[in-house]
């Protein structure tokens, strides 16, 4: 069985926030103050993310992103990993994460074998780096950039590009790609930023960027790529190394989409844009048999929205709320109701 949306697009990656806790406080994430955040018992369990993990796996889920929030702050999220690690219809476990606090991991990471860690790390600048997460961590995650760059790991670095902040080390990333085997990804910035507004000057569009980069090296070359990847990727020729850019406002690569999302509180979301469609946590809470719940995802991925547009155009409320707690809104849809129609 696998699920499968109208359009034929066959879903097979779950991106799992663990957590909508985090230890840093980016700028175009949230408040200087932080978000508000929920009462721990709202929070899905382990033994819950367990459970809906394993039946999305029997229904061909085979991907798993650990996201939050930070994972890492978690009580025992690394032993979360080692029993998701049990389940071998996964075939990739991988995370994202700040990097603040997992350098004491990375062995046992290698040692789970984690598939890849995409680390976020918005300028190589420590003083900026302060600026734009309002924490001053930047040499524990450097740090781990460079244990990560020694380990087995996959690692891909997320860069958002802020206009007139960080647009001016665009190529120091790149740079990055000559003698290490890593994935430089710069991210257009979003409007999810818990403040319901985007202040941005200049965008910096996936466009703007790549005629940035083309305009600083002779050849850039373009890189087949998965058909689902989230970015369009380049190389520049004899570089260890690659770089690519996530449309993530600009939403050119939709079309592919393999993606479904739970938050933190269990929200389900077919889309990133999508207000959530319905609360997995509640409806497990509820006594949902492993049955009830595999004919939920199918008749919920069955709508999946086209692109991100349409599902922004669907929801009833602004883009506004915060990455780290995304979907944790109380949206509520009755199940019965749900399932029914
Ligand atoms: N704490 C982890 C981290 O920092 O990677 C995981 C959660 S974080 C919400 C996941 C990714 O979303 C990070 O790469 C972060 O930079 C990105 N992100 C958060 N807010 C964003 C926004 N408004 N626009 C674009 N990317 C954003």
């Amino acid at each position: 069985m696998q699920l499968t949306d109208k359009f034929g697009r066959k879903i097979s990656y779950l991106r799992l926030a663990v957590t909508d806790r985090c230890n840093l406080r980016c700028q175009y994430c949230m408040p200087a103050h932080g978000i508000d955040i929920v009462d721990r018992k709202e929070l899905l369990s382990y033994k819950e993310m367990y459970r809906i993990t394993r039946v999305l796996s029997e229904l061909g889920v085979n991907k798993v992103r650990l996201t939050g929030g930070e994972p890492f702050v978690r009580r025992d999220f690394v032993k979360f990993l080692e029993s998701l690690s049990f389940n071998d219809k996964l075939k990739e476990i991988n995370i994202t994460t700040n990097g603040a606090l997992i350098s004491n991991h990375i062995e046992k990471l290698e040692e789970l074998n984690i598939n890849a860690v995409n680390l976020s790390m918005d300028t190589l600048q420590r003083e900026k780096f302060a600026q734009i997460t309002r924490r001053d961590v930047f040499v524990n995650v450097y740090d781990t950039f460079e244990k990560l760059v020694e380990s087995n790991l996959k690692l891909k670095l997320n860069i958002v590009v802020q206009s007139g902040f960080n647009t001016d080390e665009i190529i120091d990333f790149v740079e990055l790609s000559k003698d290490k085997n890593i994935a430089i990804r710069f991210i257009e910035e979003m409007p999810f930023n818990g403040k319901g507004q985007r202040k941005i000057d200049e965008e910096w569009n996936f466009n703007k960027i790549i005629n940035h980069i083309k305009n600083q090296y002779s050849v850039v070359e373009t890189l087949q790529q998965k058909k689902s990847s989230t970015s369009k990727n380049f190389k520049i020729p004899g570089y260890l190394g690659t770089f690519g850019i996530i449309p993530a406002f600009t939403r050119t690569i939709c079309g592919d989409c393999n993606r479904i999302r739970i938050t933190a509180t269990g929200m389900f979301k077919n889309c990133l844009f999508d207000g959530g469609v319905f609360n997995v946590r509640d409806f497990i809470r509820n006594g949902a048999s492993d049955n009830d719940l595999k004919a939920l995802f199918i008749k919920t991925v069955h709508k999946k929205p086209e692109n991100g547009f349409v599902a922004e155009a669907s929801r009833d409320n602004d883009v506004s709320e915060s990455m780290s707690t995304i979907g944790g809104l109380s949206l509520f849809i009755d199940m019965k109701f749900v399932i029914k129609h």
